[in-house]
Formats: structure tokens, C-alpha cells, sequence
């Protein structure tokens, strides 16, 4: 079998050479665990966090270690009782063609259900995250407006029709004419604003003439600087993500933004809440399922996946992901169904 370990931290954006591809022998499941082969791999933000040393809310992948992520594969040999040859899993096998895991960290997965990849995107980890940080912690209500960035994206996205589910303006922040666009026509946004424009923080206020009631922090950066000035009185902040940071190697240059910063926090009686959305899964997971699932039945609710062939290209992949050369939910297409 074939895996990709972590060959080295990344100083700043990652590069190919702290990856490296390897074959090895795969040891033979023991009492309670299962050897599966993956099928889809999935790409997340959070593992370039995992690359670094740095304190986080979880360890750093060890050198020499395979890279983590979230996995669906197939079961090829079980020890564990309630897992059959053939079966199809949910799990965490990381960036490799097959695993051995155990049984009990695993989910079984009704191909009949839905598509086999939406379990690590729209009916996932992402969709979750939004849902639980946008309804526990943003609140929208009626007639409110909700700005979001990495709009396009499995988060985002979700973030955006969800608010819109709610009665609210979604206004959607993204990289480029063709992902505004995309959120304009097929996922029903309000307003699309490209941060990548010279005239961000102008366009941006334009797109919300009221203000801002729920602002769903995906990325930080320049994109957060925009967004304060404009938040309203009360307003809500799940600060979910800080993609437009993470591959940062120190604080940046220029004055110090942190007295403002809390003088609005002060002024306008702002909310500002992290969460990681592991947090709200035994409160909430149930519910996300049954919701997002029922408004994808009844054409409600659209989402978008970005598919690259072969474990070798996820590298080049995950590294394009923090940067937005994705286009909707990153996965990898380890092997067919
Ligand atoms: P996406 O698929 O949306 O990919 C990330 C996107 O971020 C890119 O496509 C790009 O979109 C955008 N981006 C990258 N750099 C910048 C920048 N400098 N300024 C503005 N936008 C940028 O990712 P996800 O939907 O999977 O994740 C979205 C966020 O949610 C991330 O911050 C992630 O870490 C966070 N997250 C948090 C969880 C939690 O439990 N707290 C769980 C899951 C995700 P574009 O081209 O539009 O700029």
C-alpha cells in the first residue's frame, strides 16, 4: 500500500518536500480492528495546523508520521463484529491507500443514502461546522444579514444557505468572478463580494447597507479588518477558521490593531465566540443530519465538490487549498468505489 507521510514542517506556506509518498507492507488487523482501503480522502484546512509544532486544540503529526485526515473507504478484512467485507466506512485513516483501524472508530455508511463523499463534506465535518456555529453561536434571525468568507467552500457555503433557510440576508465573501458567481446563481446568496477586488472594504459595505448582525469567521487576515467597522450593535462572531493566517510565520508588520479592536468589541456589545465543532456533535449531530439531508431532498440546499485523482496528487492539492485553487469541497479520489 501507499501513504504520505510528513516529511518536514512547512516556514511558512507548505511545499512539496514536506510531504513524502512511500510504500509499505500492511500489518494484519488484530482483535477489533479492521483493514480498510480508502476510497475518498478528505483535504481540510485544520492540517496545516497538524504540520506545525505550535500549540493547538490538537497534536501536530509527528516526522516521518502518515498525515492525518478524515477517510470513506471500504472494509477488505474485519476482526470487529459489526463491520462485514464490503462494508463502507466513515473513519480517520489519513493520507494512505488502506489502513488499519479500529473497529470502534469507525461508521458504517448507507451508499444507498448518499453519494459515498458527501460523509466528509456537505453531510460531514463542514456541513456540521457550520451548522452548529452558525444556529448556536450566530443566531441569526429574520431580516438580519450574515457575511461569511471562503463562501464557495464546504463551509461557507452551507454557512450562507443556511442563513438564508433562516430568513436572513447572506451576504458571501470569495476569490474571483467565477466563485461570486457561483454563489449569486447556484446557492442563492444576496450578495457576493471578491476579496481579491482593490475595492474590498468599500464593496463590502455596500453589500450591507444595514450593517452586519452575524459575521461567520472563516479566514482572518484582511478580510476580518473589512468586516469590523460594519458589524452592528449585538452583533455575533462564531470565529470558526483563520485560513487567511495559518501559514503566517509571525505577527505582521504595522500598527498595533488590538485597542480598536476591542474598543468596537466594547462600543457595539459584540459577541465573539471560538468554538471547534466537536464541541456541539452530541448536542447536535442528529439534528444537522436530519436537516441538511431532508433540504438536499427537497432541493433546498446545493453543494459543490472538488475531486482530483490519486493519493500522489494530495500534496499539490492541499497546498493549492490554502491558497483557493479549490472550488468547492476538496476530496481525493484514492481509488474508485
Ligand atoms: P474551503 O474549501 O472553503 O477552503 C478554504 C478557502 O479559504 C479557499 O478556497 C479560499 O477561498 C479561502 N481563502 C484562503 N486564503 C484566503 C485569504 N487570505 N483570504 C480570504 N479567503 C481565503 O475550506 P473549508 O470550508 O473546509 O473551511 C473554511 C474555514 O473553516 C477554514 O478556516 C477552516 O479552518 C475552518 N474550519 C473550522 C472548523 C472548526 O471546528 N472550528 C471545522 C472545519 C473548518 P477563496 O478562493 O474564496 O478565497
Amino acid at each position: 500500500s501507499t501513504r504520505i507521510v510528513l516529511a518536514s514542517r512547512p516556514d511558512g506556506a507548505p511545499t512539496a518536500d514536506n510531504f513524502r509518498l512511500e510504500a509499505v507492507n500492511l500489518p494484519e488487523p488484530a482483535d477489533g480492528q479492521v483493514l480498510v482501503r480508502v476510497i475518498y480522502l478528505s483535504l481540510d484546512p485544520y492540517m496545516r495546523g497538524r504540520m506545525s509544532a505550535a500549540e493547538s486544540y490538537a497534536d501536530p503529526v509527528e516526522i516521518d508520521e502518515v498525515m492525518v485526515g478524515g477517510t470513506v473507504g471500504q472494509v477488505v478484512d474485519s476482526r470487529h463484529p459489526d463491520f462485514a467485507t464490503g462494508d463502507y466506512v466513515l473513519g480517520y485513516a489519513g493520507w494512505q491507500s488502506h489502513a488499519v483501524v479500529d473497529g470502534n472508530q469507525l461508521r458504517t455508511l448507507d451508499r444507498d443514502a448518499a453519494p459515498l463523499s458527501t460523509a466528509v463534506g456537505v453531510l460531514g465535518m463542514p456541513g456540521f461546522t457550520a451548522y452548529s456555529g452558525l444556529l448556536k453561536i450566530g443566531q441569526p434571525k429574520a431580516g438580519e444579514t450574515v457575511v461569511v468568507a471562503a463562501a464557495s467552500g464546504p463551509v461557507g457555503s452551507a454557512v450562507g444557505q443556511i442563513a438564508k433557510l433562516k430568513g436572513a440576508r447572506a451576504v458571501g465573501i470569495a476569490g474571483g468572478p467565477e466563485k461570486c458567481a457561483y454563489l449569486l446563481d447556484e446557492l442563492g446568496f444576496d450578495a457576493a463580494v471578491d476579496h481579491r477586488s482593490p475595492n474590498f472594504a468599500e464593496e463590502l459595505r455596500a453589500a450591507c447597507p444595514d450593517g452586519i448582525d452575524v459575521y461567520f469567521e472563516n479566514v482572518g487576515g484582511a478580510v476580518a479588518a473589512a468586516v469590523l467597522p460594519l458589524l452592528n450593535l449585538y452583533a455575533r462572531v462564531p470565529v470558526c477558521g483563520l485560513i487567511a493566517q495559518y501559514n503566517d510565520t509571525g505577527v505582521p508588520e504595522g500598527p498595533d490593531r488590538l485597542p480598536g479592536f476591542f474598543t468596537r468589541v466594547l462600543v457595539k456589545s459584540l459577541t465573539i465566540r471560538g468554538f471547534i465543532q466537536r464541541e456541539f456533535v452530541s448536542e447536535m449531530y442528529a439534528d444537522f443530519q436530519r436537516d441538511v439531508s431532508g433540504w438536499i431532498r427537497e432541493g433546498r440546499f446545493a453543494y459543490r465538490e472538488d475531486i482530483v485523482d490519486g493519493l500522489e496528487n494530495a500534496p499539490a492539492a492541499f497546498i493549492g487549498l490554502l491558497r483557493g485553487s479549490n472550488f468547492g469541497k476538496l476530496v481525493v479520489r484514492v481509488a474508485e468505489e
